[in-house]
């Protein structure tokens, strides 16, 4: 069986610098917030070309440090698309902040811009945009919109490490940003357990999150806001240095097999991912494509022996856990819950399995 994706085989090729790393983490007796996440803060900070990177728990804290930072909560609305990981819209609820929904564009899957203003209340305070399966937004359209009606731009970058547009951080010079990027072990870039970064230009937001993410307090056992424990250990930061210096040859390498995949894939019954113009380099965190036989073409893969996985079978707005949205109707997004399907895509993967891929659904009737 080709599985969707191959940790082991992804970690195997730094094996001994992590080794190395984990013992120089252990013999120095110092596990939390010490030189080694001050090490990977500046290196984090200097790839995506912003002025401050903090490290974090997870991606989902990531996202709710910098809300809660911003000072969002009940009575504020943060636009946020139809279609993306739950993660985004517990971030925005659990500041007791309210999701606005936005539709996706369903050729690209990200979230339709010209819909944003439509969406737009006096008590709008922030946009999300997220950068879905690796590509990312319009982000200077959604800066200077925001920029116009004072608005925050919070990215969801969970899935997007390396976009060059994610690079050059601030394509407006527009200071009302912050990014929120998860290391979970099967994102682009991925520790050997949960982290997350916030990654900002704004100096005071980043003094902000550093006191959040250590029980609101700069000073030991002096507390200057109701922060919470979200911190990123020593030994995930020290991994995650090592595999940052990996990042770029690893998204050529998806890059390489989306763009086997987008020539050589060819069947009517598999609508391809549309890549539009100026939306920044494509990294492929998903290879994800759309048809009307979903499940049975999952099930013909399976078969063939070949994994594949749905992101997203439900919408957040459709989830059990949210009964006051899911009288609400998307009808794009949960078109997508019901046509998507990813394709297995990573830095290990070989020709001849991909070769493998494309002959199995150029097959598929
Ligand atoms: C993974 C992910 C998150 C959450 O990150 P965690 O580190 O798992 O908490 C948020 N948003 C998106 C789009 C994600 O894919």
């Amino acid at each position: 069986m080709m599985k969707f994706l191959e940790l082991k085989k992804v970690n195997h090729r730094y094996e001994s610098s992590i080794r190395e790393a984990l013992g120089r983490v252990i013999d120095s007796g110092w596990y939390l917030l010490g030189k080694e996440i001050e090490a990977f803060e500046a290196e984090f900070a200097d790839y995506c070309g912003a002025r401050h990177a903090i490290g974090v728990g997870s991606g989902l804290d990531a996202l709710a440090l910098i809300i809660k930072a911003y000072g969002f909560g009940p009575g504020d609305e943060i636009i946020v698309p139809a279609n993306t990981f739950i993660a985004t819209v517990l971030a925005v609820t659990m500041c007791g902040a309210e999701p606005i929904f936005v539709e996706p564009d369903e050729r690209n899957y990200l979230i339709d811009v010209k819909k944003i203003a439509e969406k737009i209340t006096s008590r709008t305070k922030a946009i999300m945009p997220v950068h879905l399966y690796g590509q990312a937004c319009d982000v200077a359209s959604i800066c200077s919109f925001a920029e116009k009606h004072g608005l925050k731009v919070i990215d969801d970058a969970a899935q997007a490490h390396g976009t060059t547009l994610l690079k050059s951080f601030d394509p407006v010079d527009f200071q009302g940003r912050a990014a929120g990027y998860s290391f979970y072990p099967g994102k682009n870039l991925g520790a050997l357990a949960d982290a997350g970064a916030v990654v900002t230009n704004d100096a005071d937001l980043a003094e902000k999150i550093k006191a959040l993410r250590n029980y609101g307090s700069h000073e030991k056992y002096y507390n200057k806001y109701v922060g919470s424990n979200s911190r990123m250990d020593e030994f995930q930061a020290a991994i995650l240095s090592i595999k940052l210096r990996g990042l770029d040859e690893d998204n050529a390498a998806r890059r390489k097999t989306a763009n086997y995949y987008l020539k050589a894939i060819i069947n009517d019954n598999v609508i391809l991912p549309g890549v539009p113009e100026n939306a920044g380099d494509h990294v492929w965190h998903l290879f994800v494509v759309r048809s009307k036989k979903r499940d049975a073409l999952k099930d013909y893969l399976e078969e063939n022996g070949i994994q594949s996985q749905i992101h997203y079978p439900v919408p957040p707005h459709k989830q059990e856990c949210y009964p006051q949205y899911n009288g609400l109707s998307f009808t794009i997004a949960e078109r997508l819950a019901d046509e998507v399907l990813s394709l297995p895509i990573s830095p290990v993967m070989k020709e001849v399995e991909a070769a493998k891929v494309v002959e199995v659904i150029n097959a598929f009737k």
